[in-house]
């Protein structure tokens, strides 16, 4: 098995005489700023004037535009959108490194896939919490954490290695287990996980299933309360106790139905399906295909979201979480009150 580290294995040393610069304060942004900070490390934040530079402040950070930050930090870590990286690594990052100094990814996409070259003379390092940004601060405030990869792509300071550990230990990810990685397999399997299993299979197997309901003639609520609702209960389980626990908890009937149904519906060719997928991330052919989309100004991706947000499921869900107001979290108000 791999070693996973925790508290006990890492050195906080290395990053505590050091300044961080965290560029972006959005969903990874103002967790790592904020977890950093109450981890005891001198942070600061690099912003376009903006409605997150108000938030940054609004949370006591000196904010200043992303050059400056740069110039006045050893450790860069850049949280911007991916698709945003590029150019303002170009005009505002680069220019403004000193050797020595350390750029830091949540994701290694960019460097992967040649959209960011590093200089020569900085450290490169990846610390990639394993979840959204959003719980990486909820959890660090409860006193948890989410688990962290890290990978080093360049050192030249000899301390690469240790500086990454140090801040995946300040953003509170020691506490669930930092693994070691490379730029290569963190992109390739996070590009997977969140195309096949957690995002896109989820979010299919979810629509699949409610539309199969109501095709039949099914009320809607029903199908979203089995389809959707239900599925956050579950995967709880799953968290908690892996597939033994989920099926610990339900009836031997639907133990039955999962072990003769469930491999009907993923079978050997969503597999193969599956398997293109992670060719197509391999070979660049996704990478180049999103790059492209972007520098289009987003065309398909905006029409789908658009028809999306039309679908039933999502209308019906609306209206059914206005009566359950204990699933309300915070970040589902923070986004209501966007699309006001
Ligand atoms: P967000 O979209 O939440 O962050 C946007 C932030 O970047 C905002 O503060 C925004 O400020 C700022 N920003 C956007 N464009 C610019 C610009 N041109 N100049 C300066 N600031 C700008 O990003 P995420 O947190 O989702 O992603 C950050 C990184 O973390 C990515 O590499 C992603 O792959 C990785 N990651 C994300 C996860 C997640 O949970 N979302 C999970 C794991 C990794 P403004 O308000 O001014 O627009
Ligand atoms: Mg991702
Ligand atoms: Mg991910």
């Amino acid at each position: 098995m791999s070693k996973v580290l925790y508290e006990k294995d890492i050195q906080k040393e290395v990053l505590q005489e050091k300044k961080v610069a965290i560029v972006g304060y959005g969903s990874q942004g103002h967790a790592h700023a904020l977890n950093l900070r109450e981890s005891g490390y001198d942070v600061i934040v690099g912003l376009r004037p903006g409605k997150s530079q108000q938030k940054a402040e609004e949370d006591g950070f000196d904010v200043f535009p992303v050059a400056e930050a740069v110039q006045k930090a050893d450790v860069v870590m850049i949280l911007l959108p991916d698709e945003h990286q590029p150019t303002v690594f170009e005009e505002s990052i680069k220019p403004n490194l000193q050797p020595g100094n350390a750029v830091a990814f949540a994701h290694g996409f960019n460097v992967h896939f040649s959209q960011i070259v590093p200089p020569s003379n900085v450290d490169v390092f990846l610390v990639a919490p394993k979840g959204p940004g959003h719980l990486v601060r909820r959890t660090f405030e409860d006193g948890s954490g989410v688990p962290s990869l890290y990978g080093v792509y360049q050192d030249v300071t000899g301390k690469c290695k240790e500086v990454a550990l140090a801040y995946a230990q300040g953003i509170g990810s020691a506490r669930a287990g930092v693994l070691e990685t490379s730029f290569q397999e963190e992109t390739e399997t996070d590009l997977f996980g969140e195309q096949a299993v957690l995002c896109g299979g989820m979010t299919s197997l979810v629509k699949a299933g409610f539309e199969t309901l109501t095709d039949a003639g099914y009320q809607p609520e029903v199908a979203y309360f089995e389809c959707l609702h239900e599925m956050k209960l579950i995967v709880d389980l799953m968290y908690e106790g892996g597939l033994e626990n989920v099926r610990y908890s339900i009836s031997d009937t639907a133990q039955w139905g999962d072990f003769v149904s469930g491999p009907r519906v993923i079978n050997d060719e969503t597999k193969a399906r599956m398997q293109e997928i992670l060719n197509e991330i391999q070979s660049g052919a996704f990478a180049k295909g999103w790059v492209l989309e972007n520098q289009a100004n987003r065309p398909e991706f905006n029409a789908i979201n658009a028809r999306e947000k039309k679908l039933q499921v999502e209308q019906v869900g609306r209206e059914l979480r206005e009566l359950m107001p204990f699933v309300k979290q915070p970040l589902q108000e923070e986004q209501k009150n966007k699309q006001k």
